[in-house]
C-alpha cells in the first residue's frame, strides 16, 4: 500500500466524529428534590471531582492539557462573568463571521472543540485512538486567529502540527510510551523494564503507584535520581527523599499536581460540615487526609467508611480508580462522581420487595428450587449530577477495587440510571416497525425502569443453590431430592463444599445469570401487580409489556454487534443474554425478522406475548435456573452455548446491525454554583455542540 493510502485511510479512522448525538444527563428533577445541606454537600464534591480535570490531561499526554487550555482560550470571553462565577461563552456567530471560514468548517471546529473538551485531550477515552479536526489546518488557525486570544496563537503555533499529525501511527494510540505510544503517565524514554523495576521499589516501600506518574533522568549514571516516582499529594511536607534500590537511585517526591490536589482536598473540607452522618464524616475526613498527603492507605479508609454509609441520599466515590489506560495496569486514572437518588423509583422499588415473596410464587419452577427467605440484592439506582472523567461516565459501576477492602467490607453496587436511560434528541430508532415506533418512543423510558427493578431485584435475587453446605450438611433433603421439572426425576447433582456459582460455571457464569435475570423480567413484567406498583393500569399497562418486549427483541439484534463471527465469541455478558432472548421469541413465533438488502425491520405480533411468548420464556427460565441451582455445569453450558451460538442466517445481517449502529453520544453535565442568597443552584446546558462548550467554559476558571 502507498505512503498516500495509506495516509488517506488513517485520516479517515482519525477524523473527529461528526454530527454526534448529545444527551443531557437529566438530574433537575431529583437535585432539586434534595434538602439545603444535601445541596451543599453534592455542590462541593463535585467542585473536588471537577477540580481534577487537568490531572486527566495530565495522565494522557503532555499535550493534552494545553490543547484544552488552547480551546479555552478561543471561546471563553473572560471580560465577563457568568452566575456561576467562571468565564462566559464567546458570542459563536459573531466568532465565526469574524474568521471569515464557511458554515461547515466552522461546524467541524466546534465538534472538535467540543469532543477535545469531552475527552479531555484529543484521545477518545472509548478506544483510546486520537482523533484530529475536520476541517484543514489553515482553516483552524483562522479561527484561533480571529479569536484575537495572544495565549491561543501561542499555543496554536506550539501544537499546530502535532494536532494534526497521523505520523508516526504509534503515537495515534495510547500506550508504553518505549513502543512509540502515548502515555502521560511516564517521561518518554522509561521502558516496560524500567517500569517493572520501579514497580517492585514501590511494592517493597509499602507505596503504591496508583497515585503516581513515573519519570526516567535524561542522562544516567549522573549525581541526579535514575528515576522519580511522582506521588499526586497537596502537601509537600513529607521531604522529597532518594533511595538507594538494586544499584540505582529512586527518588520519591510528593507534590505532583499539587494545585489540583490542594483545590480537590479544600473543596471535601468544605463538604464536611453538611454530611448527613458519620460514615459521611469519617470518610471526608480520610480523603482530605489522602489527597493532602497522598497516602493511599488513607484513602483505603476514606472507602471502609464509603461502604458502611448504605443508601445515602447523595453519593460519590472520588479518588484514582480505574487502572485502564495505564499500559501497565498499575497506575489509575482520577475519578469523581456525585450522585442522587431517585426517590421515585425508591419508593417503587422497595414496594416491590416487600412484596417479592407473592411474585417469586409466580415464578417458573418448583418451591423446592427457591430460597426459603427472599433477601433483596444490594442495589441502588441513581442518577449521576456530576462525573468528572475522560469521555462519558459508565453505566453502572461497582467500587472499590482494593481487594482487601472487599474481601473485609464488601463493595457497592450502583446503577447510574441516567446514563444507561439517556437518549438524544432525534436520535434514530432503528429496527423497530414503523407501525409501533410511537408507542415504543412514548414508553421506553417506562418498560426501561420496570426491567431494571424486576432484573436486579427479582432476577438475581431469586433462585436457590442446593447444595451441601459443610461436610453432611445439606440446605434440601438429600433422603428425598427434589423432582426437577426438566426430566421428572430426583435431581442427581448438587454444589459440593467449597463450591460456588462461579467456581462451577466458570467463565459463562456471567452472561447465563444475566439472561436468567432478563428471562424473570421478561416473564413477570406481565403482572397486573407488578405493572400497579410502577404506575400502570389499563391499557397504558398492556402498552407497556408491549414496549418491554419489543425493547428486549431490539436489544437481541443490535447485540449482534458484539459477537465476532471469526473468533466465534461475545465480548458483552449481557448482549450475549439478550440475543439468546431474541433467540426464544423467533423460535415461538412471537417475532419475526423481515430483512431488506440494507435494514432489518422486527415484526412481533402482538397478541401472542400473553400466549406463547411468555410460556416459551417460562420454558427457557426453569432450565437456566435448575440446571443452575443443580450445579448442573454439563448440562447448563451445553444448553446456554446452544442458545447463543449465532446461526449462519445471523452472522449473515450481522454487517447490516453494524452499519445501523448509531455513533456514540457525547453527554453534556450541569454545573452547580451558590448564589447570592446562599442557595445551590443546578445550571444546566443545552444538548447541543455550544452548550457541551458551554458547560467546560463554565467549570474553567
Ligand atoms: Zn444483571
Amino acid at each position: 500500500m502507498s505512503t498516500h493510502t495509506n495516509e488517506q485511510m488513517l485520516k479517515t479512522i482519525h477524523l473527529a466524529d461528526t454530527k454526534t448525538p448529545i444527551c443531557r444527563l437529566e438530574v433537575k428533577k431529583h437535585f432539586d428534590s434534595l434538602t439545603n445541606k444535601e445541596k451543599h454537600y453534592a455542590h462541593y464534591l463535585s467542585h473536588a471531582s471537577w477540580a481534577g480535570s487537568r490531572i486527566l490531561a495530565g495522565q494522557l499526554s503532555d499535550t493534552a492539557q494545553s490543547i484544552c487550555d488552547m480551546l479555552i482560550h478561543v471561546l471563553a470571553d473572560r471580560s465577563r462573568r457568568s452566575e456561576t462565577g467562571s468565564p462566559v461563552l464567546v458570542d459563536l456567530e459573531a466568532l465565526a463571521q469574524r474568521s471569515t471560514v464557511s458554515n461547515e468548517h466552522f461546524q467541524y471546529f466546534l465538534e472538535y472543540a467540543s469532543q477535545a473538551l469531552f475527552n479531555v485531550g484529543n484521545y477518545r477515552s472509548f478506544g483510546d485512538t486520537k482523533f484530529i479536526p475536520r476541517l484543514p489546518e489553515a482553516e483552524f488557525a483562522k479561527i484561533i486567529a480571529a479569536s484575537g486570544s495572544n495565549e491561543a496563537q501561542a499555543l496554536f503555533a506550539q501544537l499546530g502540527q502535532q494536532i494534526y499529525a497521523l505520523l508516526p501511527e504509534q503515537q495515534l494510540l495510547l500506550g508504553y510510551p518505549a513502543d512509540g505510544h502515548v502515555s502521560g503517565y511516564y517521561s518518554r524514554n522509561v521502558d516496560k523494564e524500567d517500569i517493572e523495576f520501579v514497580q517492585k521499589f514501590i511494592e517493597q516501600t509499602g507505596l503504591s503507584a496508583l497515585n503516581t506518574r513515573l519519570f526516567k533522568a535524561s542522562q544516567q549514571g549522573s549525581s541526579e535520581p535514575d528515576f522519580t516516582v511522582a506521588i499526586a499529594s497537596a502537601d509537600m511536607t513529607k521531604e522529597s527523599q532518594i533511595h538507594e534500590f538494586e544499584g540505582r537511585k529512586i527518588q520519591v517526591q510528593y507534590g505532583d499536581f499539587k494545585e489540583q490536589m490542594t483545590k480537590i482536598a479544600d473543596n471535601m473540607q468544605k463538604a464536611i460540615p453538611f454530611a448527613a452522618n458519620d460514615n459521611q464524616k469519617n470518610m471526608l475526613e480520610a480523603y482530605v487526609k489522602s489527597f493532602r498527603s497522598g497516602s493511599i492507605e488513607e484513602h483505603k479508609e476514606s472507602q471502609m467508611h464509603w461502604i458502611k454509609d448504605v443508601k445515602p441520599v447523595v453519593e460519590s466515590n472520588i479518588g484514582f480508580i480505574e487502572t485502564y489506560r495505564d499500559p501497565a495496569g498499575v497506575r489509575a486514572e482520577w475519578e469523581g462522581f456525585v450522585a442522587v437518588v431517585n426517590k421515585e423509583m425508591t419508593i417503587k422499588f422497595e414496594t416491590m420487595v416487600n412484596n417479592a415473596h407473592k411474585f417469586i410464587e409466580l415464578l417458573p419452577w418448583p418451591k423446592d428450587f427457591e430460597k426459603d427467605v427472599f433477601r433483596p440484592p444490594d442495589f441502588t439506582s441513581l442518577e449521576v449530577m456530576s462525573f468528572a472523567t475522560t469521555g462519558s461516565p459508565p453505566a453502572g459501576i461497582n467500587i472499590p477495587n482494593y481487594d482487601d477492602v472487599r474481601q473485609n467490607f464488601g463493595f457497592k453496587n450502583v446503577s447510574l440510571g441516567n446514563v444507561l436511560n439517556a437518549k438524544a434528541a432525534g436520535e434514530k430508532v432503528t429496527f423497530i416497525h414503523p407501525e409501533d415506533l410511537a408507542l415504543f418512543e412514548k414508553y421506553r423510558g417506562e418498560a426501561f425502569e420496570l426491567q431494571v427493578g424486576l432484573h436486579e431485584l427479582l432476577g438475581h435475587g431469586s433462585g436457590k443453590l442446593l447444595g451441601e453446605e459443610t461436610p453432611g450438611k445439606f440446605n434440601f433433603d438429600v433422603s428425598n431430592p427434589p423432582i426437577s421439572p426438566i426430566n421428572q426425576q430426583p435431581i442427581k447433582t448438587w454444589y459440593k463444599p467449597g463450591e460456588t456459582w462461579g467456581s462451577v460455571f466458570k467463565s459463562i457464569a456471567a452472561s447465563y445469570e444475566e439472561c436468567r435475570a432478563e428471562c424473570v423480567a421478561m416473564y413477570l413484567c406481565l403482572d397486573k401487580h407488578v405493572l400497579s406498583i410502577f404506575g400502570h393500569e389499563g391499557q397504558e399497562g398492556d402498552d407497556i409489556i408491549y414496549a418491554s418486549y419489543l425493547t428486549m427483541a431490539r436489544a437481541g439484534l443490535t447485540a449482534l454487534e458484539f459477537y465476532e463471527p471469526k473468533s466465534l465469541k461475545w465480548g458483552q455478558a449481557h448482549m450475549q443474554a439478550r440475543y439468546a432472548i431474541l433467540r426464544v421469541f423467533i423460535q415461538c413465533g412471537l417475532v419475526k425478522l423481515q430483512v431488506s438488502e440494507n435494514n432489518i425491520v422486527i415484526h412481533m405480533d402482538r397478541s401472542k406475548i400473553a400466549t406463547v411468548g411468555v410460556k416459551a420464556i417460562g420454558d427457557f427460565l426453569m432450565r437456566l435456573n435448575v440446571y443452575k441451582a443443580t450445579a448442573d455445569a454439563q448440562e447448563g453450558t451445553r444448553f446456554y452455548v446452544d442458545a447463543t451460538t449465532v446461526s449462519q442466517e445471523h452472522v449473515e445481517i450481522r454487517d447490516i446491525v453494524l452499519e445501523q449502529k448509531q455513533p456514540r453520544k457525547m453527554f453534556v453535565q450541569a454545573n452547580t454554583f451558590i448564589d447570592e442568597a446562599g442557595q445551590v443552584v443546578l445550571k444546566e446546558y443545552e444538548p447541543t455542540l455550544a452548550g457541551v462548550i458551554q458547560s467546560y467554559v463554565e467549570r474553567s476558571s
